[in-house]
């Protein structure tokens, strides 16, 4: 079965064409700065030379067209024709309470993500542009949402639930959804294949450390508790969000600068995070770099970050009581060595010793921590991808087979 991944970004579509026979992937690529001037995209069939096009794009439905251009380009397409994709899966940053799994799209589902777009403003409607343009242009292919949210539905209410007044969950929804959802799921079953135990059978701290960055503790393959909560802002310090803040401090800016509230959200969004501390980037890359030129602001940015992360783990470790592995994911878990081990230092007591050599490995799935550390850490390459289009076979196949 061939699948198409599509991930819409309020001015970005990033996708992929997965042979889901053999998890094989085809084709890739990316649009940016859609409905903004300068609109391109790149698509790289894979075997064949990347190629980028220049083309003014005014909406998602204007680059989805493009992209199935690209897709079928006789010189450096990868299908003869748009019939051979077999289905589209589609990620969807909010599916609110309703959707617990990934789910095949109808017109119910279209209404429920379209009450969603209060809860995700800027994530949703792009994601719904995405699936209608996709209805619009391959109307015979079945579309199905996977949902950043959905994994974390697991949560019970003590931790989902904010001590506001309860009747702001029942009128307006407002709890902890948690996000980044496919990844930490995908880490989950990873981190099960890679220790050779059931995933059933394991307490897992997920961290996905990218620019959003997020942890999640996980019991017996089931989301239990995770750092982002009613939006992505929550949590973790981030390249350029604030993470966990007193909420006085929001009022307190609004009125000492005289902003708006939505001047003082777009800067705990946009400007803070390591980026906000540091002054010099929101990239781990150039931190470390200003670190050992002597930059002790950018050396206290990636001290306050991997405070947060440890701060998470030593929470989750109780919330579980124990816990059997770390996951490292994301730009940074993956690649960043310095911040894994300021992660892991002076932890042996709650039984976490990561070895410095095994830290130095770049492969993509691998055991990083001693043989007697009693909690293992490991880091993997996360492919939320994968775990789009694997739903969206198995429910297309499930379709099928009740036709
Ligand atoms: P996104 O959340 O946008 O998908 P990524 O998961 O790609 O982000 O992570 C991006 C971040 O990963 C960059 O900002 C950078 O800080 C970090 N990163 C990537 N490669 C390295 C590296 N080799 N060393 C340190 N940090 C890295």
């Amino acid at each position: 079965m061939l699948v198409l991944v599509i991930n819409c970004g309020s001015s970005s579509l990033k996708y992929q064409l997965i042979q889901m026979d053999n998890e094989e992937l085809i084709a890739k690529g990316l649009v940016e700065r859609i409905g903004i001037e300068g609109s391109v995209l790149s698509h790289t069939t894979i075997g064949k030379e990347k190629k980028v096009i220049e083309s003014p794009m005014k909406d998602h439905e204007d680059a989805i067209k493009l992209v199935m251009e690209a897709l079928v380009d006789p010189e450096y397409g990868a299908v003869k024709s748009l019939d051979e994709i077999d289905a589209i899966g589609h990620r969807v940053v909010h599916g609110g309470e309703t959707y617990k799994s990934s789910v095949l799209i109808d017109d119910k589902v279209i209404k429920d993500l379209e009450a969603c777009i209060s809860l995700a403003p800027l994530h949703n409607p792009p994601n719904i542009a995405g699936i209608k343009a996709c209805r619009e242009l391959m109307p015979n292919a079945p579309e199905v949402a996977a949902f950043d949210t959905a994994f974390h539905q697991t949560m019970k209410p003590e931790a989902y639930l904010y001590a506001i007044p309860y009747r702001f969950y029942e009128k307006y929804a407002i709890r902890r959804y948690g996000f980044h959802g496919l990844s930490h799921m995908f880490m989950a079953n990873e981190a099960a294949k890679l220790l050779n135990v059931d995933v059933d059978d394991l307490k897992l701290i997920t961290c996905h450390l990218g620019n959003g960055a997020s942890v999640t503790a996980i019991k017996h393959g089931r989301s239990f508790d995770t750092s982002m909560g009613y939006t992505p802002l929550e949590g973790l310090v981030m390249g350029t969000r604030c993470g966990d803040i007193d909420p006085t401090i929001i009022d307190a800016i609004g009125e000492k600068e005289g902003i708006t509230d939505e001047e003082v959200n777009t800067l705990l969004n946009k400007e803070s995070g390591v980026l906000g501390i540091s002054g010099v980037s929101s990239d781990f890359r150039d931190l470390e770099k200003a670190m050992k030129e002597g930059n002790k602001r950018a050396e206290l940015a990636l001290k306050v970050f991997a405070r947060k992360v440890r701060f998470y783990i030593g929470a989750y470790i109780a919330e579980m009581n124990g816990a059997d592995a770390i996951v490292f994911t994301g730009g940074i878990g993956e690649n960043d060595k310095y911040m894994r081990s300021l992660i892991c230092s002076n932890m042996g007591n709650l039984g976490i010793k990561l070895d410095p050599a095994k830290n130095e490995k770049t492969d993509d799935a691998v055991i990083l921590s001693t043989d007697d550390s009693k909690i293992k850490v490991l880091k993997l390459a996360t492919n939320e991808e994968l775990v789009i289009a694997r739903d969206t076979k198995s429910l297309v196949e499930k379709m099928e087979a009740r036709k």
